[in-house]
């Protein structure tokens, strides 16, 4: 399976996860922006799911956030 073909499944629907944030450390709920970014609703802050044993929400660079700023919104 392409990576492609799983964004573009991923746009048709509204991802939301319940996960712990770097950002403001709380149990969150957290929304998908694109695969694999994440925006908390606690705090607002984007976040990089990062799967490694265990799910976390980690804090994005810059360049991430630059990158996730060109993505066009499904919204
Ligand atoms: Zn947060």
């Amino acid at each position: 399976m392409s990576n492609n073909f799983k964004i573009i499944k991923f746009f048709n629907k509204i991802d939301t996860v319940n996960g712990k944030c770097e950002h403001c450390g709380q149990d969150s709920i957290l929304v998908a922006v694109v695969t694999e970014f994440y925006r908390c609703t606690m705090c607002g802050e984007d976040t990089r799911q990062h799967i490694n044993g265990s799910i976390r929400y980690l804090q994005v660079t810059e360049d991430e956030k630059k990158w996730l700023r060109n993505q066009p919104s499904e919204k």
